[in-house]
């Protein structure tokens, strides 16, 4: 970045307001994704599919639409989910154009929770989206973000929908916070998988799949910039914990603030993600409080998880599935989480399959 800068005549030394605007300079020399070319390669329906596909090979779950069914909206769908043997799993319904009275963002929810308290009831789940809608005969693209996004919260909602606890308080994705998102990171893992682009990314036009040379460039952009976005986020991570490690009388935030950060030796050039005094999962509820970590917690889940599948060389592999659905996706809160993961991947959780990811390895 102080190439970039020099060569444009700045005369001074990179500080930390400048890293994003350098940052950004850079990431187009090296790595200028043409996302609406990408878009052309997503569309809604065969991502949907691609969802289906992979609950499908991983967990032997079937997806039949069921237009008969009542919903709140004429554009939700429905799907009755049934198992290998053909057996009821659940209702699911997804509800993915965005419209003027909807909350934005994209979530996970249920209508009814799973349960065997008093007798079995089997859940009803919905993902809701915020997808531009397409014109009239066009297809709906979207961005590979949004892809990803489709796969998180339809990982949340395998969770509920395969969940099989007895009691509605454990059920579904009632986990702890740096747990439940677990599941949904780790079905990111499969958009980006050969098979799944080779089947499901072809191109709204030609019908051509996504092309070699611009996976891999998806795959490298994904790395870049990650050792200031993780020291970025452990900065704030490491303040909500040391924060929360000690009882103030009369807390000075600013001093605080800087005395932690001195103690961590933090970098000159790159700020906390959230300073302080807005830094809300702080202090505004308990849910969050001394909880930031688990995002970063969650990545190493995910980044761990998925890699007992490559490690078992087959991204579908039955023994693997089988336990990630008996011990995660299926067990609510039943059992303490870090025995569940345990008992899935057969060990704790270990760092090295995230430092992968991020390309720190
Ligand atoms: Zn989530």
């Amino acid at each position: 970045m102080q190439a970039v800068a020099d060569s444009e005549g700045a005369n001074f030394k990179i500080a930390a307001h400048d890293w994003r605007f350098y940052a950004e300079k850079l990431r187009r020399e090296r790595y200028d994704l043409d996302q609406s070319a990408l878009a052309a390669y997503f569309q809604l329906d065969r991502m949907i599919a691609a969802a289906f596909y992979v609950a499908e090979k991983l967990f032997g779950l079937r997806f039949a639409p069921r237009d008969d069914l009542p919903t709140y909206h004429p554009e939700v769908r429905a799907y009755e989910v049934l198992d290998r043997e053909g057996e009821h799993v659940a209702v699911f319904l997804g509800d993915y154009y965005a419209r003027s009275a909807k909350r934005s963002g994209a979530w996970m929810s249920n209508f009814r929770g799973q349960s065997n308290l008093d007798g079995p009831v089997r859940p009803l789940i919905v993902n809701v989206m915020n997808f531009p809608k397409p014109p009239a005969g066009r297809p709906a693209l979207l961005t590979l973000t949004e892809v990803q996004t489709l796969f998180h919260e339809f990982g949340h909602a395998l969770h509920g929908m395969l969940s099989n606890v007895v009691y509605p308080s454990m059920s579904g994705t009632s986990t702890p916070t740096d747990f439940v998102e677990f599941p949904s990171q780790l079905y990111e893992h499969w958009v980006l998988q050969p098979e799944i682009l080779r089947l499901f990314a072809l191109h709204c036009d030609t019908g051509e799949p996504l092309p070699a040379p611009m996976i891999e460039l998806v795959i490298a952009a994904s790395r870049f910039n990650q050792g200031f976005a993780t020291v970025e986020f452990c900065a704030s991570a490491l303040v909500d914990f040391k924060l929360h490690s000690k009882s103030y009388e009369n807390l000075d935030v600013e001093a605080e603030e800087h005395a932690i950060l001195h103690d961590i030796a933090m970098p000159d050039e790159i700020v906390m993600r959230h300073r302080t005094p807005h830094f809300s999962h702080v202090f505004s509820g308990e849910s969050y409080a001394a909880g930031y970590y688990s995002y970063l917690w969650s990545e190493q889940l995910d980044a761990d998880g998925f890699a007992a599948f490559e490690e078992a060389g087959d991204i579908f592999d039955p023994a693997t599935a089988e336990r990630l659905k008996n011990f995660v996706y299926s067990a609510g809160n039943q059992r303490d989480p870090k025995a569940a993961y345990a008992a899935f991947r057969g060990r704790p959780p270990q760092p090295e399959a995230l430092l992968r990811k991020k390309g720190f390895a």
